[in-house]
C-alpha cells in the first residue's frame, strides 16, 4: 500500500479533486471527532481512482500538499452478492467487503428461502444507508475507489456468477464474481443457471462469513496475479 496514503491522519472523499472541500458531516468528523490540526497531513480522493495529500483548514477546505496522482481502476474487478440476513448484518458484511477491496457489492433480491425481505421504499432508503457505510469504510481503509453497492437485483441478471456452496469446487483464480445464500441457503433449482459452485471450506459457514471469506480468498488471488 502507499505510504502516504496509509500514514495520513484520515482519508476523506470528495466530489472535486482539484477544489478539495469537506461536506458538512465529514468536517464535522474529521475537526470535531477526530481533532485534524493543520499541521496533519490527510489524504482526499474522488473514489474514482483520483487522490492526493494535503492539509485541513477550519473553513472544510483541503489545502493540498501534494500532486494529484492517479490510481489506475481494478484490472481485475471483484464482486460479492449477497442475500439479505437479519439484524444488522447486511451493514457489517458490506463494511467487511469494502475493507478487503470487493469493487462491486450487490444486495441480491430475496430468493425461496430468505427470511428478510424489504419492500420497494425500505429498499432505496436501506441502499442508501449501505452506500454510507461503504463510503466509510472506504475511508477507513485507504481506499482511492469506492465500491459500487447495487441492490436489490435479481440473481439471474448477474452474468458470470458462482455460487458458495460446501459441495462446491476450490476457489481459484478463475471466480471472480461470488453469490452467499441466506441463512436457509438457495433452493436446488436457484443455482441452475449460474456458472457453477464454489466452496469456501470444510465448514458450514453463517451468510456473512461465507460473504467475508469469499472476499478474502478473491483478494487474495488477485494480489499475486497483480
Ligand atoms: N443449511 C444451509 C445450506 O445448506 O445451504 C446453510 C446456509 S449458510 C448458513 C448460508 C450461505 O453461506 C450458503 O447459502 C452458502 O452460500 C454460504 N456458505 C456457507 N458455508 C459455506 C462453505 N463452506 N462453502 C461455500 N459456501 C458456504
Amino acid at each position: 500500500m502507499i505510504s502516504a496514503l496509509r500514514d495520513s491522519t484520515a482519508h476523506v472523499f470528495v466530489d472535486a479533486i482539484d477544489a478539495p472541500v469537506l461536506d458538512e458531516i465529514d468536517a464535522h468528523h474529521l475537526l470535531r471527532v477526530l481533532r485534524v490540526k493543520p499541521s496533519d497531513t490527510v489524504t482526499v480522493s474522488d473514489g474514482k481512482g483520483k487522490w492526493c495529500s494535503g492539509v485541513l483548514n477550519s473553513d472544510a477546505t483541503i489545502e493540498a500538499t501534494s500532486e494529484v496522482f492517479t490510481t489506475a481502476a481494478p484490472n481485475w474487478p471483484l464482486t460479492v452478492a449477497f442475500s439479505l440476513v437479519k439484524g444488522d448484518r447486511p451493514e457489517w458484511t458490506v463494511q467487511k467487503l469494502t475493507e478487503i477491496g470487493i469493487d462491486e457489492i450487490v444486495v441480491l433480491a430475496p430468493t425461496v428461502r430468505s427470511v428478510v425481505r424489504w419492500d420497494h421504499d425500505r429498499s432505496n432508503k436501506n441502499i442508501e444507508r449501505l452506500r454510507r457505510v461503504a463510503r466509510e469504510a472506504a475511508m477507513q481503509s485507504r481506499r482511492t475507489w469506492l465500491p459500487n453497492v447495487h441492490g436489490v437485483i435479481e440473481m439471474s441478471t448477474i452474468a458470470h456468477l458462482f455460487i458458495a456452496d460446501p459441495s462446491g469446487v476450490s476457489l481459484d483464480a478463475s471466480h471472480r464474481s461470488i453469490a452467499v445464500g441466506p441463512e436457509g441457503g438457495f433452493a436446488p433449482h436457484e443455482t441452475e443457471t449460474c456458472s457453477g459452485l464454489v466452496s469456501l471450506g470444510e465448514t458450514v459457514l453463517r451468510a456473512e462469513t461465507a460473504a467475508v471469506s469469499a472476499a478474502v480468498l478473491m483478494s487474495d488471488y488477485r494480489r499475486k496475479r497483480n
